[in-house]
């Protein structure tokens, strides 16, 4: 059996607001088509490859693909089912099977190619699809408008916010691709479409042609990428450099002598103390040791070379403020703290009644949720400087959560 693998490229991709359409963009090292391209070559029933590419981009050295298996690339039309119909006709003649799979989802794998051409090979056509897993509800614009559907504007689902009813789910299937489909099938399809029936894929114009369409089990890991979070979560799942959601750890310490006449400053609160930090700020220990974990984080140097001690702008400056500054450097460069937990290290007094004060502080500095500041105080059991309350130390840990 010859089977012959169309992937879908066509589109524009312009929901994404990047430069380059979706499909040619990078996902750990290779483009999200090359992956599409790929997980086809890697299919052993499927001999030969067209990509269907925007005509604008065909020359681009973004889309390239490379592929050991004969691979034509042929410009697309306007619509999705004018570039299949296009990469049809460069079809070899001895191909039997023809199986469509859009670029925009690199993560089919080659069993799920195989059993969907198996399918077409037994049945004439074949969708993967995933079951409804959710409740299905159909939706109107207003309560008991009937065929309001057609009339809203917006795309889908625009405007349409009230329940009409509630379908039977076990009946509900979500298609994705790939769609595979004898030779005469897809042709039958794809001229319904040409005489100007608008479907959203090749299975629906083989529905409308009359002829019956297989279900076969789909893979949720095969999603589609469309938004800027589905873009973000693939590369997240390839570990790309480039981008995705990286986690970053950071530790911080810091380490004040107590003296008398300073206030005692600890997370942005004063607590009553006949002793307090020495130091060219307020000397406030837990501020420090969250600011250098918040900056080590991410691997944006220390408070030192931030806020220097020789400069006279930080003297007697409140500690928290600093915090709140660090706060938007990291979200510069394109991080959110996402949790932050400190030890003060103190003899006396107790920080216990303070300590949800601080976390307040604190997490107001870092507009987060108190609920992602953990503050906890020990004792030194009476040794070294800190146990003879001659110092107070503080650690912190700060998590970060960089969503490029
Ligand atoms: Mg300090």
């Amino acid at each position: 059996m010859h089977v012959a693998g169309i992937v879908a490229a066509g589109g524009r991709g312009t929901r994404l607001g990047t430069p380059v359409p979706k499909q040619l963009l990078d996902l750990g090292g290779r483009s999200i088509l090359q992956r599409a391209v790929d997980a086809l070559e890697a299919t052993a029933g499927v001999q030969e490859l067209v990509v269907v590419l925007p005509p604008e981009w065909i020359d681009h050295p973004a889309a390239a693909v490379s592929a050991a298996k004969p691979l034509v690339r042929v410009p697309g039309g306007a619509r999705r089912q004018e570039s299949v119909a296009r990469g049809f006709r460069s079809v070899s003649a001895q191909a039997e099977i023809v199986v469509v799979h859009d670029a925009a989802r690199p993560f089919v794998t080659p069993a799920l190619i195989e059993r969907t051409v198996a399918a077409a090979a037994e049945s004439g056509a074949a969708v993967a699809a995933l079951p409804a897993r959710d409740t299905v509800k159909e939706a109107q614009s207003a309560p008991g408008v009937e065929g309001a559907r057609a009339a809203v504007p917006g795309g889908p689902g625009g405007g349409l916010r009230w329940v009409r009813r509630t379908l039977p789910r076990e009946t509900i299937f979500l298609a994705q691709t790939p769609q595979a489909f004898r030779r005469d099938v897809l042709r039958d399809a794809l001229a319904l479409g040409e005489k100007g029936v608008e479907a959203t894929d090749e299975a629906m114009l083989a529905e409308l042609a009359g002829h019956p369409v297989r279900l076969v089990e789909g893979d949720p890991g095969n999603f589609k990428i469309t938004t800027e979070a589905d873009l973000a979560y693939a590369r997240w799942l390839v570990g790309s450099p480039a981008g995705g959601w990286t986690m970053r750890v950071g530790v911080g310490y810091d380490v004040h002598r107590l003296v008398a006449g300073r206030a005692l400053v600890l997370g942005g609160v004063t607590i009553p103390f006949e002793r307090g930090p020495a130091g060219h700020s307020d000397g406030d220990a837990v501020c420090h040791a969250v600011i250098d974990a918040v900056l080590g984080a991410a691997a944006a140097g220390d408070i030192g070379s931030h806020f220097p001690d020789s400069d006279e702008r930080w003297r007697g400056a409140a500690s928290v403020e600093l915090v709140r500054s660090v706060g938007c450097k990291v979200r510069d460069r394109g991080f959110r703290v996402a949790n932050v937990d400190v030890v003060v290290m103190l003899e006396r007094p107790k920080i216990g009644p303070y300590v949800a004060a601080m976390r307040a502080a604190l997490a107001a500095a870092l507009e987060l949720s108190e609920e992602c500041i953990s503050v906890k105080g020990k004792t030194q059991e009476g040794l070294g400087p800190i146990g003879t309350g001659d110092a107070v130390a503080a650690q912190a840990v700060a998590l970060l959560v960089g969503s490029r």
